[in-house]
């Protein structure tokens, strides 16, 4: 074998590596594609189990614990959603509407049948 078939040789590896490292990164990307439609069905199980538990159907008592932390994790959020209404001034506390007269545009207290400020009948 003389310089040039060595060189040719070596130059067909080179480039073999390149196109090897492509194929590489897309098998890799595959395989992660796969992995996560596999994560998904499994979403869609546990989903399927929570509705289940959420109906009050008999769920596998080895799962009841993840639902008991998913109803937990739900109050959490409908006491932050409580909260930011709050925050932002849409609602009181008691989770009803902030009322504003509409005479005087004073903001009323909860359950008012009056305005404070003016006098006026807001019921
Ligand atoms: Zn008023």
């Amino acid at each position: 074998m003389g310089v040039f078939d060595d060189l040719g040789d070596f130059a067909r590896n080179v480039s073999n590596k390149a196109v090897g490292a492509a194929n590489l990164g897309k098998i890799s990307v595959n395989i992660k594609l796969e992995q996560s439609k596999i994560e998904e069905i499994q979403r869609q199980i546990g989903a399927y189990y929570y509705e289940r538990h959420l109906n009050g159907l008999p769920v596998d008592s080895d799962i009841e614990m993840y639902m008991e932390q998913i109803d937990a994790i739900n109050e959490n959020i409908a006491a932050l959603e409580s909260e930011k209404r709050s925050v932002k001034g849409e609602y009181n506390f008691d989770g009803k509407g902030v009322r504003y007269c509409p005479n005087c545009g004073v903001k009323l207290a909860p359950g008012s049948n009056f305005c404070t400020n003016c006098g006026r009948s807001v019921n």
